[in-house]
């Protein structure tokens, strides 16, 4: 990334040549957690341990995680998307902080990935997952907390950066889950992941591995592609709303 000859003009930029696009991007933390990992599978005795899931709850520290019927694991999707959006991210100056730093680990569990989520003190925190549910369920849906772990005000912006997401993902052509709440948001109250977070949180189903059409486009390239252009629309929108 160097350069010798064209140094004359690098050193002029003003704030009036700044695109656009990028107003109120740059600076902001943005953390991605990809669900799941790919050696949990091998290691029960620790996903398995009890960990603090909030509100009095033990839950366990991860899973497993779902597939396609052909074997296509939801850890790798959701890894996959997650490496395909940081870039897009990082190119409005936006800081990306990862839960999981590679496909082939196991853990962290749930609450060690709210912990890095809340040290990092993010700005907008995004869980990526995939669905495993009856092959005639479709579409995504983006979940938040049902008591608000972190006060009235970070349970709104959770909402709102639901509804960003949302919003984004319809408007990328996704359609919203035929099953579950409306307009593609839902809650949950047993997800340590969105229990212990005090930050703006959500969690996003981002359609059925186990329904033929999506698992074509969750397992492929171009539509985990897709997926990272809507996640980075919505965020975009709900950092500069
Ligand atoms: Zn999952």
């Amino acid at each position: 990334m160097t350069s010798s000859s064209s140094s004359s003009s690098s050193t002029s930029a003003r704030s009036s040549t700044r695109p656009v696009s990028g107003r109120g991007l740059a600076g902001k933390v943005v953390t991605i957690d990809p669900g799941h990992n790919g050696a949990n599978g091998q290691h029960p005795e620790i996903i398995n341990q009890l960990v603090d899931g909030g509100y009095g709850q033990r839950n366990v520290c991860n899973t497993t995680g779902t597939q396609t019927d052909a074997g296509y694991p939801e850890h790798e999707f959701t890894w996959n998307v997650a490496t395909y959006l940081r870039p897009l991210l990082e190119a409005k100056g936006i800081t990306v902080v990862m839960t999981r730093s590679s496909d082939t680990g196991v853990g962290p569990c749930t609450d060690k990935r709210a912990a890095i989520e809340n040290d990092a003190g993010a700005d907008a925190a995004v869980s990526i997952h995939g669905d495993g549910a009856p092959p005639e369920v479709r579409g995504f849906y983006v979940l938040t907390a049902t008591r608000p772990p972190a006060g009235a005000a970070m349970a709104a912006a959770s909402l709102r950066l639901a509804s960003c997401l949302a919003t984004a993902a319809v408007a990328a052509g996704f359609p919203a889950s035929n099953t579950l709440g409306s307009g593609g948001l839902w809650k949950r109250d047993d997800l340590t992941g969105l229990n212990r977070s005090t930050r703006p949180k959500i969690l996003i189903e981002c359609g059925n591995m186990r329904n033929a059409t999506e698992a074509a486009i969750m397992s492929s390239t171009d539509g985990q592609q897709w997926y990272a252009q809507a996640l980075a629309q919505g965020i975009f929108a709900f950092l500069q709303g």
